[in-house]
């Protein structure tokens, strides 16, 4: 028989679990397949995490990411990943985009590139806990919550916006606006649901009035979005306008020269289109996003929710 947890360890449990809903991490906790309970009891988790090593639950090794082919309550949305581990960082002069010509001119100002290089072992959780109760910009002066991400964490597909708005600033969420609908519109007619794809932004705090944020918050923040890309390894990424693309593929290039293309990014597909936001002020141009979502489907094995499009 289970013996009764004490209460400080209990206590400490609770919090524990607390901060990973916090961290939306809590539906990865509990769902994992068959090897864990669906709910997890407070004894179970105290039997996962021996009271000697309370801390974090070990990452997995990276190899190790490769899916499951149980029967899985974690939503894999093409079948079963390839274990490939994160690419090194490629010189300046041969990281592909450049070499085609593409963005002959990277940003030199933000330090992305460079910090991708000690995210090995980095885990969702270790992330969140470096952002801390950011000081790093003077975005955080007027933040109500730090948005960190949405949905699932071992997603093959990720969605970059630019930043939190006044809805995401005050329920701590991204994408939950009226932007954040219609992206929410966008997925269900991929044939997924916001829980199967993972959520964040370049900067984690809202610039004031919706305003772009400045190049220096971009490059006090992005070290933490290239992490998160690392951390969740999807097969592809999408950047939802011009600030998550020129960011992540360091261009100050208008997003409509290389809107819909297959691009790369450390060994992953990258395709960026336009913002939600974008598309209410121009719901013309929501065809042409279609296009580039079912090019994402193409790539992931996707079928379109029956009557939907975007
Ligand atoms: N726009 C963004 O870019 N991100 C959000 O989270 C909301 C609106």
């Amino acid at each position: 028989m289970t013996q009764p947890l004490p209460d400080a360890l209990r206590e400490k449990i609770k919090q524990r679990l607390s901060f990973y809903e916090d961290l939306k991490i809590a539906p990865f906790y509990r769902d994992r397949p068959s090897a864990m309970p669906r709910a997890l009891s407070l004894e179970t988790v105290a039997t996962l995490n021996s009271e000697e090593d309370m801390t974090l639950p070990k990452p997995a090794p990276k190899t190790a990411k490769t899916v499951t082919s149980a029967p899985s309550a974690i939503p894999v949305i093409a079948g079963p990943r390839t274990a490939t581990p994160p690419p090194a960082v490629p010189p300046l002069a041969t990281r592909p985009a450049i070499e085609k010509g593409i963005f002959p001119s990277p940003l030199k100002t933000s330090n992305f590139f460079e910090l991708l290089e000690r995210v090995e072992n980095d885990t969702l959780l270790k992330i969140r806990e470096d952002i801390g109760d950011c000081t790093r910009c003077k975005l955080h002066k007027k933040r109500t919550h730090i948005v960190f991400a949405d949905g699932n964490p071992k997603a093959d597909l990720i969605f970059v916006g630019e930043g939190p708005g006044a809805d995401e600033d005050a329920t701590g969420i991204p994408f939950v606006g009226r932007a954040g609908k219609l992206l929410t519109q966008m997925i269900e007619a991929m044939g997924l649901q916001r829980k199967d794809v993972y959520i964040c932004n370049v900067v984690k705090c809202r610039p004031p009035d919706n305003r772009q944020p400045e190049k220096e918050e971009v490059a006090a923040c992005s070290p933490f979005l290239s992490r998160q890309i690392d951390s969740i390894a999807p097969k592809v990424i999408v950047c939802l306008g011009s600030t998550a693309a020129q960011t992540i593929l360091q261009t100050n290039r208008g997003i409509s020269q290389f809107r819909g293309e297959w691009l790369e990014f450390r060994g992953r597909k990258l395709l960026a289109t336009y913002h939600p936001a974008y598309l209410l002020r121009n719901p013309a141009a929501k065809g042409e996003v279609w296009k580039d979502l079912q090019k994402v489907m193409a790539v992931l094995g996707l079928q379109a929710k029956k009557g939907k499009s975007a």
